[in-house]
């Protein structure tokens, strides 16, 4: 999977637009978008099946403080949304839940309360 991500002020076409566009006209917006890029990239866009193409809204949360723990816990994207880029949202994902069964494996063995 390729994205492209951009600003709105980059991309120039206001929200209604952009997701009222039909992916074989996502597809054009990529390829022009890219036309500078290397040849061998563009290729790939060029090739790849038009009608796969899709608008994601990327939006960020604002901080919140810590608050109390209790006897129900979040993880994952329940509690931090990850973007598609990157690649780490997954990782990020077993990373919590491997951080909560060492956390639980510590309180059962008293280590915790
Ligand atoms: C388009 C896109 C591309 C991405 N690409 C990448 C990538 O290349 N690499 C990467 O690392 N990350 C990528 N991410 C991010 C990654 O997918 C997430 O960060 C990751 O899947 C979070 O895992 P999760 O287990 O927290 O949540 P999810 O994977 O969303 O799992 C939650 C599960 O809970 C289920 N569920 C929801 N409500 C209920 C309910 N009431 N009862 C039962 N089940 C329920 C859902 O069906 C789902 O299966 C991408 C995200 C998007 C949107």
């Amino acid at each position: 999977m390729t994205s492209r991500v951009a600003t709105l002020d980059r991309i120039g076409i206001p929200d209604e637009r952009l997701f009222a566009l039909p992916p074989q006209q996502l597809h054009h917006f990529a390829l022009d978008a890219t036309a500078s890029w290397h040849p061998r990239l563009s290729e790939l866009i060029h090739h790849a099946d038009p009608y796969s193409f899709f608008s994601v809204a990327i939006r960020a949360g604002e901080r919140v403080e810590p608050w109390q723990s209790g006897r129900v816990t979040l993880l994952g994207d329940a509690v931090h949304t990850m973007p598609p880029t990157g690649g780490i949202g997954a990782g990020t994902a077993l990373q919590d839940a491997a951080c909560l069964a060492a956390e639980l494996l510590a309180a059962d063995r008293g280590e915790r309360h």
